[in-house]
């Protein structure tokens, strides 16, 4: 009977097998994988196994001091699953529930806990993702209004700042992308509305032609309202930065 692979809600390698989970200890030498209950500290259960590929090649202690349950076991490998997705920054606790699930049987599906519970911990499991990225910090809070001031933190990727103030631009970018835009022939332009901070009305890009099909955005500008003149402005300041630039 081969093995079903996982990873347990707290991100190690799994196996379940005979509806029982277990939890890596090791990679032997020879190529072989050592697992254990994943009881055996709460339940002091020793059983182990041995796997090769997706095989069982040795069992110890057969019996369990526990009852297993597939259906819960499955369970735990899909919140793993859905937490694994969670580190992608688009995924939404919904959406990542919901490609996970799509793949589940009923049973599995009635073994996961209650929707809003799963929810709330995808979502602190993000918080987590994101503070070990930033170092430990947790994010600041969002801003409520263009007053902000920009935390140091992001100082480096601000290309332009029109300060504090209801009709503020912010240009983001690196230079970089600015040099290949430079030296780019052909511009391509894009508005958003749908991924913009609340305080802004408009995420507007500029990207350009690296090679076949490949169309980096260079910069991004964070616009508070749609008026030609708020256009001019953002031109004016992108002009500013690449002052060589004779784009199409
Ligand atoms: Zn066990």
């Amino acid at each position: 009977m081969s093995v079903i692979f996982g990873k347990s809600t707290r991100g190690q390698p799994t196996v379940i097998y005979h509806g029982f989970e277990y939890i890596k200890d090791r990679d032997n030498v020879n190529g072989t994988v050592a697992w254990r209950c994943q009881f055996y500290k709460s339940m002091k259960c020793k059983t182990r196994l041995v796997t090769l590929d997706d095989r069982v090649i040795s069992e110890k202690q057969l019996e369990h001091t526990h009852s297993g349950n597939k259906s819960k076991s499955m369970a735990r490998k899909a919140v793993g699953e859905m937490k694994s997705a969670m580190s992608d920054m688009t995924v939404t606790p919904s959406s990542s529930q919901a490609n996970v699930s799509v793949g589940l049987e009923d049973r599995v599906l009635q073994a996961l806990p209650k929707r809003r519970t799963l929810s709330r911990s995808l979502q602190r499991y993000r918080s987590k993702v994101v503070q070990a990225d930033n170092r430990g910090n947790p994010l600041p809070a969002l801003p409520s209004d263009l007053h902000f001031d920009i935390p140091n933190q992001f100082a480096d990727m601000i290309l332009y700042d029109s300060g504090p103030g209801d009709d503020r631009i912010i240009i983001i970018g690196c230079n970089q992308l600015l040099d290949g835009l430079a030296r780019a022939d052909v511009w391509l332009a894009d508005g958003t509305f749908k991924v913009v901070p609340s305080v802004f009305f408009q995420l507007y890009s500029i990207h350009f032609n690296f090679s076949d099909g490949l169309n980096p955005a260079a910069i991004y500008c964070l616009l508070p309202c749609k008026t030609e003149n708020t256009y001019n402005r953002a031109l004016a300041e992108i002009h500013r930065l690449i002052p060589s630039a004779a784009p199409v």
